[in-house]
């Protein structure tokens, strides 16, 4: 048992139920949530259904962030749906333009010691200041902000020691790549990452942040640094030196398991393309001709990460091959840099300067060319994120992005600095950040808030209704899938597509349309002229990335009712239970291959065999196979599954 550690103590303090035992089900008090437009409206839709008067957490942040092009009337009735329900529940707004919900978030509202779930994946980005920060999806937010607890298993707690000092253009990005070379994009499920040792005092808040943040990347429940001196620094030029607590580990303090990482050894990593631990150092991977660069992200746009890249700029032009642009992370950070000057580093060198928002990371705007070579300092490069199916995007820290910007193909900034004569700086942190949050807008005093009348402008649509789980299913193998499939594969983002978030009936005709666009109309004809189940098989690791519930909830919507896989990504996994879609996982992985597409499935005594705590057999009819399947489910998540779906089991708890 990991005692002692930072991540341990917060979990003892916001413990509702369970044992600290990895693996057990436990259920925690959430103090803080935080929502994005593109999950957001669906989940204060489900708020809304809950039937609560206003939110009963400490703070709820609900942030515009994702969805920000404007060409028609459905983002901004999104914007103006969620302005209104913030007004009248209670809830911090952080308008289109404020920044990036984490960046934002770390800055203004994050507490040390204090527990946060958000429904985006890279929640634990606030882990940075010493918060446990966990990413889940909107029905999750939302019970929390109605005052229910939330539940996982209790994770291991892995301590990465860091030892050493980080050599001149080697920064924090560089220390969560090495991490996700070693460890791969499954190798942190179930754990939360607590970082310690020498290393880690010469780490900034902005800095721990950009590692907190990629720990999503490994699967990981979760990171989180310990609350020092730096961090109280940091808050203090905040103008929020009271929401400082001292939060270490013990002296004793004993991880679930020890990774070390030696500072001093490390050089300049890239992530090739498609996916963020294909990981090797940039000189391996020099000279591949560049088309586009971004700096940006909630991963790397934070001050620091602006001030070093436009640093570098000084002076110089991006290459002519070459369209380079800068979306800061927040208002704060675009500010901050304008009154420094840097900002204008960027102009002349010819950047492209784009609005503090998640943008081209969503796919938003500014696609690299058709088969074109992006690099980013972000934290995802699968395949089509980027919104060009063939680009070949690749991750590094700014620092490498800038390099390769200058010089037209990917270099190792140590190279291009000998070269060119360009220094390394350490940067300092403000005094005092010009935090004004005139972009932010606080809530509405309780009975000011019951009058407010809440916009649904077109955009909105109902919640569907679901019923309960069968006692039998009987259905039909309508897609097979591999290894790896992201939830970007199961319900793609997109200038055309995220606008449809606030409306499941219109959203549902995407999905899986990129991996099989006959999908849709496939599960339909089961679901409406077969009558029966739509049954996905998958591989290992499915439903990795984001959190986005739209990935479990529009496969239900049309007819998904099970999903069997060789394994499955942490928060894709309860969004399926959540939406009560049945996780099952093959007890022998060999029997994937015992599926085709259009076999009949049965699978009899469902209830009595979950309830049982039993093995599931699936029927294959057509083959006349019996497979036998195992899950992964808590006491609570199975009822949830009989209730068929989260809503329902609330409403079934309010009736009691
Ligand atoms: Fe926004 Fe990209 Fe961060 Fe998601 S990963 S919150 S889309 S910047």
């Amino acid at each position: 048992m990991a005692k002692g550690t930072v991540a341990y103590k917060i979990i003892e303090k916001h413990l509702v139920s369970g044992r600290l035992i990895p693996g057990e089900e436990i259920a925690i008090k959430i103090d803080q949530t935080l929502t994005q437009d593109a999950t957001g409206t669906m989940a204060y839709l489900q708020f809304e259904a809950m039937g609560v008067d206003r939110v009963k957490t400490e703070l709820s942040v609900s942030y515009i962030d994702h969805n920000m092009l404007q060409t028609d009337y459905k983002n901004p009735d999104d914007h103006k749906y969620l302005m209104s329900v913030a007004k009248r529940y209670g809830v911090y707004l952080s308008k289109p333009g404020n920044g990036i919900c984490h960046q934002v978030h770390v800055e203004r509202f994050a507490k040390p010691g204090k527990t946060l779930l958000g429904s985006d994946s890279h929640t634990p980005t606030s882990g940075g200041v010493g918060m446990l920060a966990i990413g889940a999806g909107g029905l999750d937010v939302a019970a929390a902000m109605a005052g229910e607890p939330f539940y996982l298993k209790m994770p291991r707690i892995v301590g990465v020691k860091l030892t050493g000092t980080l050599p001149p253009w080697v920064t924090a990005k560089d220390i969560i790549l090495e991490l996700l070379r070693r460890l791969t994009v499954k190798g942190g499920v179930g754990k939360i990452f607590e970082y310690f040792g020498e290393g880690i005092k010469e780490l900034s808040v902005p800095e721990r942040a950009t590692i907190t943040n990629m720990g999503a990347e490994l699967g990981a429940t979760t990171s989180i640094f310990p609350s020092d001196e730096i961090t109280r620094a940091y808050l203090k030029a905040q103008g929020r030196e009271e929401d400082w607590i001292e939060l270490l580990p013990d002296e004793n303090a004993e991880y679930d398991e020890v990774i070390e990482i030696n500072l001093s050894e490390l050089e300049p990593l890239i992530a090739c393309p498609h996916s963020p631990d294909n990981v090797v150092p940039v000189r391996e991977v020099e000279g591949v001709k560049v088309d586009q660069v971004v700096i940006g992200s909630c991963t790397n746009s934070s001050f620091v990460d602006l001030t070093r890249a436009g640093k570098m700029l000084e002076g110089r032009r991006i290459h002519p091959d070459v369209i380079f642009a800068v979306a800061p992370g927040s208002k704060q950070a675009l500010e901050l840099i304008a009154q420094e000057g840097i900002l204008l580093n960027f102009l002349k060198a010819g950047a492209r300067v784009l609005e503090s928002a998640c943008g081209p990371c969503i796919g938003m705007g500014y696609a690299p060319p058709s088969g074109g070579v992006s690099v980013r300092s972000f934290n995802r490069n699968f395949e089509g994120r980027s919104g060009t199916k063939d680009a070949k995007v690749y991750l590094a820290s700014p620092e490498v992005c800038v390099a390769s910007a200058i010089a037209g193909e990917i270099i190792d900034p140590r190279r291009l600095a000998e070269r060119e004569g360009i220094k390394w700086i350490k940067v300092q942190m403000p005094e005092r950040f010009p935090y004004g949050d005139e972009a932010i807008i606080p809530p509405l005093p309780e009975e000011e808030a019951k009058k407010v009348e809440i916009y649904r402008g077109p955009n909105i649509a109902p919640l569907p209704e679901f019923d309960e789980l069968p006692t039998e299913i009987q259905g039909e193998v309508s897609l097979i899938v591999g290894d790896n499939i992201t939830t970007d594969h199961i319900m793609p983002a997109g200038a055309n597509i995220l606008p449809l978030r606030s409306n499941i009936y219109a959203i549902s005709e995407y999905v899986y349309h990129y991996v099989d666009p006959e999908f849709v109309s496939r599960a339909k004809k089961i679901r409406d002229e077969k009558g029966i189940a739509n049954i996905i098989i998958g591989g290992e690791n499915y439903g990795q990335g984001s959190s986005r519930e739209h990935a479990a909830l529009a496969p239900r919507f049309l007819g998904v009712r099970v999903v069997i896989a060789k394994s499955f990504a942490r928060i894709h996994h309860a969004n399926l239970i959540n939406f009560g879609i049945l996780p099952l996982e093959f007890v022998d992985k060999r029997d994937y291959a015992k599926f085709s597409l259009g076999d009949e499935v049965h699978i009899p005594e469902l209830i009595d065999r979950l309830k049982g705590g039993k093995e599931i057999l699936v029927i294959n009819k057509t083959t006349k196979e019996e497979i036998a399947c195992k899950y992964s489910l808590t006491p609570k998540q199975v009822s949830v599954l009989l209730s068929g779906g989260l809503l329902r089991w609330i409403k079934n708890k309010q009736k009691v």
